[in-house]
């Protein structure tokens, strides 16, 4: 029966993946989500309701677009096979239980933060605060569907911890940290704070290792100079990526350490 929820969520991470690139695109240009409906940015036609399947429209189309062949970006069916593939991944890993649908809103979020941040250095906190907000509503439902308010509460704290260190860190120096990477840490220590503090310090340490050693190796190629600013977004998000997908295994040696 596992089998039914992965490619279910599978099947759904593709839409929202889909609706994810809406995001992606207007929310940091302030346009709104809901209209007009997606056009061509070359030549403003509208994508036709049977040129809008994930993935399958745009290798039907040889990722051009069917008036005016103007190329359409890879970034597309990337995001809606990661979107997939998170969200199946996520269904394997927690299987039927109300933190599933917590930790889908926490995913999506992620990469559509992270998407974000890599092109324009940006974390929008309206996405930020939906993200949050999500989180928050089904964690309240799964904390009180298995009676688990004490995790609820480590998790809140896990969120005012974290949210307190980048706090003081952009207070001493705005410089490492942007303003919207503090906002993003509430959710990080929210949602990784459900899973148990061990779940936040190896998001929170994997992050940072995950960003030393791409920057390390970008400054070595030149491919990026030493006082470029980094989009900490992506590394946090790739950090909480890995500690929800790889944590209980990550973490088992160090399990009788509570
Ligand atoms: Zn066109």
């Amino acid at each position: 029966m596992l089998t039914v929820l992965i490619v279910g969520c599978g099947l759904v991470g593709l839409a929202i993946g889909s609706f994810l690139n809406v995001v992606i695109y207007r929310v940091p240009r302030h346009e709104s989500i809901v209209r007009p409906r997606s056009a061509c940015p070359s030549c403003h036609a509208p994508i036709l309701e049977r040129d809008n399947i994930p993935v399958v429209s745009w290798l039907l189309l040889h990722g051009k677009c069917r008036s005016c062949q103007h190329p359409i970006s890879m970034r597309y069916p990337i995001i809606e096979l990661t979107c997939a593939m998170l969200f199946a991944g996520a269904a394997a890993r927690f299987g039927y239980n109300w933190e599933l649908p917590a930790m889908l809103v926490f995913l999506a979020g992620l990469l559509a933060l992270a998407s974000i941040d890599l092109e324009l250095m940006v974390l929008p906190k309206g996405i930020i605060f939906t993200v949050l907000a999500g989180v928050a509503v089904f964690l309240v439902v799964a904390a009180a569907v298995y009676n688990e308010w004490h995790r609820l509460l480590i998790a809140v704290l896990c969120a005012l911890g974290w949210f307190l260190v980048f706090f003081l860190l952009w207070a001493v120096s705005p410089r490492i940290l942007g303003y919207g990477d503090v906002r993003l840490s509430t959710v990080l220590g929210l949602a990784l704070g459900w899973l148990g503090i061990r779940y936040v310090i190896l998001g929170f340490f994997s992050a940072n290792l995950i960003g030393a050693i791409i920057g390390i190796f970008l400054i070595a190629t030149k491919k990026m100079r030493r006082d470029q600013p980094i989009p900490y977004g992506v590394f946090l998000a790739l950090g909480a990526a890995l500690a929800v997908y790889a944590g209980s295994e990550l973490l088992a040696p160090f399990q009788r350490y509570g």
